[in-house]
């Protein structure tokens, strides 16, 4: 299986040039047809870069913008703002990604002690079901740490209704193996599958959807297609969204993290940059190859930081700051927020500030509100 990501922001950039100048046009027609891993996506295959903020959402949604037009990037465009709704929905209800990491926690629990569950369980994740389609998945997402979004669909809906496997147990698969695994897209996208997020809305994969998306490549049987939606007791609370800072002016040592590697375009206001330090925190039993694409990207952004501030750039030490006050940028929930020093200044992209508030409930409000949120 022949997909790479190579984990710089220069590797970015050619591949959103690449899927501008070649798939973009077909976006909204194709989007939802995975042809698979040996031909060219039907989508940008740009969230290993978004996910780390290698590139930015801001730079992709204007490059689409002015490759296509007026209106002609408009379901790309409203994409990445699914993106932009979830993390907003993420810190707006935090339980979320708490209870999930608890559920899965209780879940290998169960798998010690119900051998029937573990038995299932262990076929799924070794693509061992006899399920066309989803047996190959879970290779295609072992092997490349990538899936297209509707198999991603069909997988967590299989998981959850034909194989009837918790839910919280198909999220941490998917968050150790994808090379994009990202605590909200990934947690919130499993919640909604199950009918949790939308409550009583669940997504059900159905054959004859998964034959005419996957030009026929895949015809699986025996598929629950009319099952219930889950529910919970307890859904997450809303809090309000936290509050920000603002970064001193004068020198300051920049925090690195995974969530936001393009310090260039930081709003940094008066602080100079004297020294740069890079803390990997990564998802949780993250695999081998998920690892090494985090310190790939870490190592690139640390470059690209010590030449554009002109100071030293490294991993973090014992007093790498040199006693400077330390500004991170904004780190939604998640494993880098968890390893973040409490005593750090946290800056928040305009991007976040002004559509985060509006992800409390469903997507459509920041749908609508997309016309403003775009930089002009
Ligand atoms: C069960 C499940 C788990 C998922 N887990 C993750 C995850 O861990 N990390 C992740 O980044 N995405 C996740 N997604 C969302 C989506 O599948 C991927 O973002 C998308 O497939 C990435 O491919 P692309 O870059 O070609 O997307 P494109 O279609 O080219 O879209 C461009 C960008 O918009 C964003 N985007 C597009 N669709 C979605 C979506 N449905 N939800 C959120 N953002 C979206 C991504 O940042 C993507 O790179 C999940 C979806 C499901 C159904």
């Amino acid at each position: 299986m022949d997909r790479i990501f190579p984990m710089t922001r220069d590797a970015g950039l050619d591949r959103l040039s690449a899927f501008l100048a070649e798939a973009g046009a077909d976006y909204a027609a194709s989007r939802n047809t995975d042809r698979g891993v040996q031909a060219r996506p039907t989508t940008s295959a740009l969230s290993p870069y978004l996910r780390r903020r290698l590139i930015t959402e801001a730079e992709v949604v204007a490059a689409a913008d002015s490759a296509f037009g007026d209106g002609g990037a408009e379901k790309f465009v409203s994409e990445v703002f699914w993106r932009t709704y979830f993390k907003g929905h993420l810190e707006t209800h935090p339980a979320a990604w708490t209870d999930f990491l608890a559920l899965a926690a209780a879940d290998r629990t169960r798998l010690a002690a119900e051998p029937g569950l573990r038995r299932t369980y262990e076929r799924a994740v070794e693509g061992r079901t006899g399920i066309d389609g989803f047996d190959d998945w879970v290779r295609e997402l072992v092997e490349t740490g990538w899936l297209h979004n509707h198999a991603r669909m069909w997988f967590a809906s299989i998981w959850i209704f034909t194989l009837r496997l918790p839910w919280a147990l198909g999220a941490d698969f998917f968050l150790r193996h994808l090379v994009d695994g990202d605590p909200a897209s990934n947690t919130l996208s499993w919640r909604w599958v199950a009918g949790l997020h939308t409550r009583g809305k669940h997504y059900v994969a159905r054959a004859e959807n998964i034959r005419r998306y996957t030009e026929g490549r895949f015809d699986p049987a025996g598929l629950d297609e009319y099952p219930d939606s889950l529910d919970e007791s307890n859904p997450p609370r809303e809090i309000a969204l936290p509050r920000a800072d603002a970064a001193p002016a004068g020198p300051v040592a920049l925090l690195l993290h995974l969530d936001d590697l393009h310090p260039e375009s930081l709003p940094l206001g008066d602080a100079r940059v004297v020294r740069v330090g890079g803390l990997v925190a990564h998802a949780p039993g993250a695999s081998d190859p998920v690892r090494a694409a985090d310190a790939a990207a870490m190592a690139d952004a640390l470059a690209r930081a010590a030449a554009h501030f002109g100071c030293p750039a490294g991993p973090v030490a014992p007093d790498w700051s040199d006693a400077h006050p330390v500004v991170t940028a904004w780190a939604p929930v998640g494993p880098s927020a968890d390893a973040l020093p409490a005593e750090c200044l946290r800056v928040r992209r305009s991007w976040d500030e002004i559509a985060w508030p509006l992800a409390t409930r469903g997507y459509a409000r920041v749908k609508k509100a997309i016309p403003q949120l775009l930089p002009h």
